[in-house]
């Protein structure tokens, strides 16, 4: 007998869309038939006609449970907003797998704190989310600073426990790893099978823009895009995908805000690099002119949000390919942190995206855009699985994998308040964002965890997840 059936709706598979019943026994898909083949005797049964199947969300880029700098939140000792709101919140948006990060998490570290281990960091990050996630959690390590011989040396295990990707940041003093140390990374990194995933801005322009900008007297928070400007992105990315070529390692870049970014990136893959970019969703509404509104900054996140033309181009690049992931950088503070600091070197990043990124990508792309399904569950879900080293347990309706699937209803049409919302949050740049099309149930293996606005999982459901990326993903541009 099985134990769950959802019948009857559009399901979006690897192969394309079809009107299929999804067979579930315990936490896997076992079965796809057509409907009625599936429903004689399952212990439960969803009517999902009508309704859209696809794959749970994958949120490849979080940081939940971290301390935001003071020089951003303007007091110490604020943190991000913890696993429970976090994922609670991403189940709600139809996200079934947060991927966050283990390593060096402060931008502001304790230069005399005891350096740990890459398994111990790990081990100390699950612990926080063990017991305290709605949804699966992973974490990409972050590698920060002058990374010494000995931590480079862990690399390999690490890798082989099943942490397959290294972020690293190219700006932001101390946290940036100069060139000569990411070349060593970046090949340890490829020798073991792991891919990287960097933050790419060029130091010498923000570190001088900033300067220049300062001593003018134009320092304010809406000049952000001045500093962490489309020169910086450009130089970053050519830079980062030279080392890589030289490396032989992919890469995943995290957060693309420019048309530079995009075209970077293009060139690569046409050159059979494999190299992947991501978006995130705030880039592809807001632009800097929405900076100088009151309260402009609240959608900042680093680098910045660049002109119409740039957005334009990230939402060409997730149209045509050239761009493989949406995410949101997610990063909840409440709004007085949010919009203590206004200077170019002070304004908070990262915002509370991470139940709005399905939504708004749904009606960005599948509703405005014509997208086809198969894409949007390619730029919502199966890319980051892909890339990740999540796939095909994660980020694909097929037997086998991980019964994590989503019904969004497409006849739906609300705007999001922020009192439907469900972080530890007191603002939304969402807030009046009309939606068409909204997860309505959230299954995590195979468990209702959200249904009809209510939450039926517990915060003990998440487990970790062990990564392994295919050769495939590692060695050209595979998606
Ligand atoms: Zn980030």
């Amino acid at each position: 007998m099985l134990d769950l059936v959802v019948k009857g709706g559009q399901v979006v598979t690897p192969q394309g869309v079809a009107r299929l019943d999804i067979g579930v026994q315990g936490e896997t898909i076992v079965a796809l038939g057509w409907p009625g083949t599936l429903t004689s005797d399952a212990a439960r049964t969803v009517d999902a006609s009508g309704k859209i199947v696809v794959p749970g969300g994958i949120e490849p880029h979080a940081h939940i449970a971290i301390p935001v700098p003071e020089i951003w939140a303007g007091t110490p000792d604020v943190m991000t907003q913890p696993p429970e709101a976090a994922t609670r919140a991403a189940a709600f948006g139809g996200v079934t797998t947060v991927v966050d990060f283990a390593g060096d998490l402060s931008l502001t570290p304790d230069p005399n704190a005891p350096r740990m281990a890459i398994a111990q960091a790990v081990e100390r990050r699950r612990d926080v989310f063990r017991g305290h996630a709605y949804t699966d959690f992973t974490f990409h390590y972050i590698l920060a600073g002058e990374v010494v011989p000995e931590t480079i040396g862990q690399i390999g295990e690490a890798i082989q426990d099943g942490v397959a990707s290294f972020k690293i940041f190219t700006t932001f003093r101390p946290i940036r790893v100069p060139y000569g140390h990411l070349s060593r990374i970046f090949e340890e990194v490829a020798k073991h099978g792991g891919i990287m995933a960097v933050h790419a801005e060029e130091d010498d322009v923000v570190t001088y823009m900033t300067e220049t900008l300062k001593r003018e007297g134009r320092a304010q928070g809406h000049n952000l895009h001045l500093v962490h400007n489309n020169l910086s992105e450009d130089l970053a990315f050519r830079h980062v995908i030279r080392l890589a070529r030289h490396a032989g390692s992919a890469i995943y870049f995290v957060h693309t805000t420019a048309k530079e970014g995009v075209a970077a990136i293009a060139e690569a893959r046409a050159a059979g690099q494999p190299v992947y970019g991501e978006a995130l969703h705030n880039y592809l509404e807001f632009t800097c002119e929405d900076y100088k509104k009151p309260g402009g900054t609240a959608i900042h996140t680093y680098p910045a949000i660049k002109f119409p033309d740039d957005r334009d181009a990230l939402l060409a690049g997730l149209m045509d390919g050239r761009l493989a992931t949406t995410a949101t950088d997610e990063y909840t503070t409440h709004k007085a942190y949010k919009l203590a600091g206004d200077t170019i070197e002070t304004v908070c990043g990262g915002h509370n995206g991470i139940e709005t990124r399905m939504p708004v990508a749904f009606k960005k792309f599948v509703v405005e855009r014509n997208m086809p399904l198969t894409r949007f569950v390619d730029i919502t879900s199966a890319n980051a699985a892909r890339i990740l080293g999540l796939f095909p347990r994660k980020g694909a309706i097929r037997p086998g994998s991980d019964a994590d699937l989503v019904l969004i209803d497409p006849a739906v049409k609300k705007t999001i308040a922020l009192s439907d919302l469900h972080a530890d949050a007191d603002y939304s740049i969402w807030d009046g964002f009309a939606c068409h099309g909204y997860p309505v149930m959230t299954i995590l293996r195979g468990k209702v965890i959200v249904e009809n606005g209510k939450l039926l999982g517990s915060s003990s459901d998440g487990k970790w997840l062990p990564r392994r990326v295919s050769g495939d993903i590692l060695s050209r541009p595979a998606l």
